[in-house]
């Protein structure tokens, strides 16, 4: 079993597109570990980008995130952080694999819909940020 860490970002949250999401995580079978509805600060935004600051896109994407709430979960499956990643799709949309949620529901590569942790290390340290306690079987 492994735990990874998906936000629905704010354009699906603003889009009321958050339940159909949440919707496919459970027909996929995603056991839902922990959840909440949260408007980041810009500074919350910047500390869970962190990793990000030296890219040039950073500014804009910390904004983004902090225009309005967003849903975090913790998600555990056999594979949780690939699995995700796959039902997401690629970063940019347009390049997205038909039936993935950024292809259906993102709009631009910033506004894509979701975010997904990439690696063992990086869910550890994403679902700390937002829900620390919470055991990673
Ligand atoms: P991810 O792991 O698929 O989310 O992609 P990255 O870790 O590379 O990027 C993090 C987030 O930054 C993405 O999900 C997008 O919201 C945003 N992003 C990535 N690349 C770009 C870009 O070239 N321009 C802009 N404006 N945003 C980007």
């Amino acid at each position: 079993m492994e735990t990874t860490l998906a936000i629905i970002k704010p354009d699906a949250v603003a889009r009321r597109v958050a339940g159909q999401i949440l919707q496919r995580i459970e027909e996929a079978g995603f056991q839902i570990r922990a959840m909440r509805l949260v408007r980041l600060t810009r500074a919350e935004a910047e500390g869970f980008y962190a990793v990000h600051r030296a890219r040039p896109f950073f500014g804009s994407l910390t904004t983004f995130m902090s225009e309005g709430p967003v849903v975090v979960l913790a998600l555990q499956a056999p594979d949780a952080i690939g699995k995700w990643r796959a039902l997401m799709g690629a970063t940019d949309p347009a390049k997205a694999e038909p039936g993935t949620i950024r292809r259906d529901l993102g709009t631009s590569i910033e506004r894509n819909a979701t975010h997904g942790s990439d690696a063992p290390a990086t869910a550890a340290f994403e679902v700390g940020y937002f829900f620390p306690g919470i055991e990673l079987a």
